[in-house]
């Protein structure tokens, strides 16, 4: 199966599917200068190839390249920039079946959540082609007689976006969608642990282009590589903007390095999030939200679920009836129709997962249930585990941290403002939610003294966002806003332009300079 999806995506360049490029552009693949890379899916741990990852030289000529573009992309209308786009958003839509096979064969994802990413990935291809025509500027009035103030916005430069293993399309398509609007060519550095998805992305683009004779090649450019080629990058000033999603130390080295040479950086760091259930929730609306939110991509989603913050007057109903349905949820292949739960990423993933286990317990929680791992013979290779829910005291150390694995920390409230509180107290601030039906709590939890997250819900779990809200969150999560509403600013370059059509020099505030 696994030739299948690569070889119907027109990825495997040699006959015996082992070896892929690590730099893709238009028309051509060359093979990486760097260290090969062994891939394997998590899924059963079976090769799927290797792919040569890209030397620091190789790097620089990339950078080179998408600089020269640029000057290209710029003078191209945005509408035409939105027609390229449109026609990538169709190409995407052709190949959504195979794209998302690739996801769940490379990350683990269940195939319904992997064809999500693809839906998502077409859905912001349309608004991006909306967005190529309305990127609107102000008019302002001036106080000067016989002026006129406005802005314009133009494009920036190349965009770098380095892109996490557990998005591998959807967070790419946010940041190349708009960017490409917005007149800007993109270097793409994707998870080591999902380059073939940024190889099957990179054909389509180049495959559409070939109808858009007069778009530079190197509108868009893939490097697979480690951290330090994403270094390398975020070091470049001839990069003014790097995207980078990850987890909150990848995002302080970014972070440092791109301030250092005073350039622009887009942050989308960890989550550590919460929801609170309130006692006038409705609690079979709350359970199912609960569990996809905890146990959806296997807990390894930015806003994965992470701690559920419960009335003191209800947690005894809710909590055994949550641990029956976690007990009974199907785990195993993420092909598997029947599957809710697919594997962790890597072993390291599931060392990782065992340790909070264990400081939590050290810490005074208690296992309710999960946290072993699934040991058929059918799923040998892979790391599945039950997902877990422990029951702790929310001044523990461990829930103030974000362990990209399955489990849920349970804590309970008294007073709503206490709830919130708890909530508030970590680092993070990506996604957050409360289910009640009370007027005054759910208007309180989203007012300036309720939650402190770039994600507020009402009634909706943590995870599972649409592409027209700004995505992303404050505190260590970094700040960033990527998708839609106004999301695009942070792409392009704006100007305020003043026009003086009068006979006179007037200066502003007034100033009499003789
Ligand atoms: P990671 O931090 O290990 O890697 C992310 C990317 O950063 C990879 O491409 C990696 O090669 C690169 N990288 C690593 N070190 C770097 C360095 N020093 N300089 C530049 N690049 C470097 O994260 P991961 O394990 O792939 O993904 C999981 C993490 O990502 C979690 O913390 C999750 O919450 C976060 N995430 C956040 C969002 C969001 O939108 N906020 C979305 C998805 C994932």
């Amino acid at each position: 199966m696994k030739n299948r999806i690569i070889e119907q995506l027109g990825i495997a360049l040699d006959s015996d599917n082992s070896r892929f490029p690590g730099l893709a552009r238009r028309g051509l693949a060359e093979v990486g200068q760097g260290a090969a890379l062994s891939l394997h899916s998590p899924i059963d741990g079976g090769r799927l190839g290797t792919v040569n990852q890209v030397s620091t030289g190789q790097v620089s000529s990339v950078i080179e390249a998408a600089n020269n573009a640029f000057r290209e992309l710029r003078n191209i209308p945005a509408p035409r920039r939105g027609e390229l786009v449109r026609q990538l958003g169709n190409a995407f839509r052709q190949k959504k079946q195979q794209l998302g096979e690739l996801i769940s064969l490379e990350c683990g994802k269940i195939l319904q959540e992997s064809l999500g990413e693809v839906q998502e990935v077409i859905d912001i291809c349309d608004f991006a082609v909306g967005l190529s025509r309305q990127l609107h500027g102000l008019t302002i009035a001036s106080e000067r007689p016989e002026h006129r103030m406005m802005e314009q916005w133009h494009p920036l430069g190349p965009v770098a976006v380095i892109s996490a293993f557990n998005f591998p399309m959807a967070v790419w398509s946010w940041n190349t969608m708009i960017s490409i609007v917005c007149g800007n060519p993109l270097v793409w550095k994707p998870s080591e642990k999902a380059p073939l998805c940024a190889l099957a992305c990179q054909k389509i683009i180049s495959d559409t282009l070939a109808e858009f004779e007069e778009f530079p090649e190197a509108i868009s450019q893939v490097v697979i590589g480690d951290g330090e080629v994403g270094q390398q990058l975020a070091a470049s000033p001839d990069i003014p903007l790097v995207s980078a999603t990850g987890s909150v130390p990848m995002g302080r080295k970014v972070a440092t390095t791109v301030a250092a040479r005073l350039g622009r950086s887009l942050l989308e760091l960890g989550g550590n999030n919460a929801m609170i259930v309130a006692s006038s929730a409705d609690i079979e609306l709350a359970l199912r939200a609960i569990v996809f939110s905890a146990v959806g991509t296997c807990g390894q989603r930015c806003t994965s679920l992470r701690r559920l913050i419960v009335h003191e007057s209800i947690i005894d109903n809710l909590l055994p009836r949550l641990a029956d349905s976690y007990r009974s949820l199907p785990i195993g292949n993420p092909f598997d129709s029947i599957t809710l739960v697919g594997p962790l990423i890597d072993q390291q993933a599931y060392r990782q997962m065992q340790q909070s286990i264990g400081l939590a317990r050290e810490q005074g929680g208690t296992l309710v249930c999960g946290g072993n791992r699934v040991e058929k013979a059918e799923l040998s290779g892979g790391w599945y585990v039950e997902p877990a829910i422990v029951s702790i005291d929310h001044n523990a150390p461990i829930v103030q941290q974000e362990t990209f694995a399955p489990i849920l920390y349970v804590m309970r409230y008294r007073e709503i403002e206490q709830a919130i509180a708890i909530q508030n107290g970590v680092p993070q601030g990506l996604s957050s939610a409360i289910f009640t039906t009370n007027l005054r709590e759910s208007e309180l939890f989203l007012s300036s003294v309720g939650s402190d997250c770039g994600l507020a819900n009402v009634n909706i779990g943590t995870s599972g966002a649409e592409i027209g809200g700004a995505f992303g969150g404050e505190k260590a999560t970094g700040g960033g806003r990527e998708s839609g509403s106004d999301a695009w600013k942070n792409y392009m370059r704006r100007a305020t332009n003043t026009i003086n059509y009068g006979h006179q020099i007037p200066l502003a505030q007034g100033i009499n300079f003789g």
